[in-house]
């Protein structure tokens, strides 16, 4: 089949099999491979979605300029959707960025905005949305994404994933277990597995220091897992249950994954991982866990396969772990 554009390129990843590291495990443990998409992350669908919606009703035409406050794997998609369509693209960051995802916005013909002010909580997060917001009013064509509010974020995922994983799978799995930032991956999946399969239990993985789920900020690296602030698209009904990883555990999850299966994947995949093996241990024999691995290695080469970094965060973990027993980690909620 002969596409018309990278963009038709997006989707259809596939799901493997994780028997080599979970091996000695009582469960089946299958990962969908977002990472495979041709900008490198998850958040390729989302973009392509959003964009192509927005040109199809009005919302966006030839001369917007989309606007997103991110740093990460959607700014990335975005600024190559946007190349397709020739649109103008500006990320919104902060100088906590990557170089390389600075270098790789900007490859893509991206504009970048930095903002350098910390807010009243000692981050960016609050300067960003600002800067967003003052482009909004000085450029009249300027279209604000809004990943965390966007309703068409997660149906991104539920026309995307959720479809191709009722399709690829002849019978239901049992736990579906995702890395959450926006919320917009773990509702679009979850809602339309759900409809074929209601009994499907649904476990967020967040970060330890996220406060997405109501603990306390606590310091970590690792970008595309967390959130300094609750999305207004997160709704916390429908999670069964939530596990907080560290960065250190995510790190040594994701080495594992590349030592055993040859998948060299980011941070939140580690995430995931390190979230399925505690919950292996809780689930009926012979249950059937599925999992998104959202992007590759590259992107994390000076965190987590970096072994000074990697040094740094099992010390920040070892303080973390003697003030906290490890059996307060895994919260029921809802
Ligand atoms: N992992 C990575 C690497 C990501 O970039 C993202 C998106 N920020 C997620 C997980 C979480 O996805 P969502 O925002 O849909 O919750």
């Amino acid at each position: 089949m002969i596409h018309h554009s990278i963009l038709e390129s997006v989707g259809n990843t596939p799901i493997i099999r994780l028997s080599r590291l979970f091996r000695d495990s009582q469960c089946e443990v299958l990962a969908k491979l977002e990472m495979l998409n041709p900008g490198g992350s998850v958040k390729d669908r989302p973009a392509r979605y959003i964009l192509e919606r927005g040109l199809a009703e009005g919302s966006i035409g030839p001369n917007s300029h989309i606007i997103e406050s991110s740093s990460g794997n959607l700014a990335i998609a975005l600024a190559m959707t946007c190349r397709i369509y020739g649109l103008r693209f500006t990320a919104v960051i902060d100088p906590k960025i990557s170089p390389i995802n600075l270098k790789i916005i900007q490859c893509y013909g991206g504009n970048v905005e930095l903002v350098t002010e910390k807010d009243s909580q000692g981050g960016y997060l609050e300067t960003r949305i600002e800067r967003v917001k003052y482009l909004l009013r000085e450029q009249p064509d300027a279209v604000w994404i809004n990943q965390y509010a966007n309703e068409r974020n997660w149906q991104a995922h539920y026309h995307g994933e959720g479809a191709e994983i009722l399709k690829d799978l002849d019978r239901p799995v049992d736990y579906l277990v995702l890395g959450v930032s926006t919320s917009g991956t773990v509702h679009g999946i979850s809602r339309r597995l759900r409809e074929a399969w209601p009994k499907l239990k649904v476990v967020a993985v967040d970060a330890v220091g996220s406060v997405l789920f109501g603990t306390p900020p606590y310091p970590r690296d690792l970008p595309g897992i967390g959130a300094s602030r609750v999305p207004e698209l997160l709704q916390r009904g429908e999670i069964d249950q939530v596990i907080h990883i560290d960065d250190y555990e995510s790190a040594a999850a994701c080495r594992e994954l590349v030592e055993r299966e040859g998948i060299f994947a980011g941070g939140s995949s580690g995430s995931a991982i390190a979230a399925i093996g505690r919950l292996s241990a809780q689930v009926p024999r012979g249950a059937r866990i599925l999992t998104v691995l959202p992007d590759r290695g590259e992107r994390y080469l000076d965190t987590v396969y970096d072994d000074e970094w990697l040094a740094r965060m099992q010390d920040r973990h070892l303080v973390r772990i003697s003030k906290k027993s490890s059996n307060t980690l895994i919260e029921e909620t809802a």
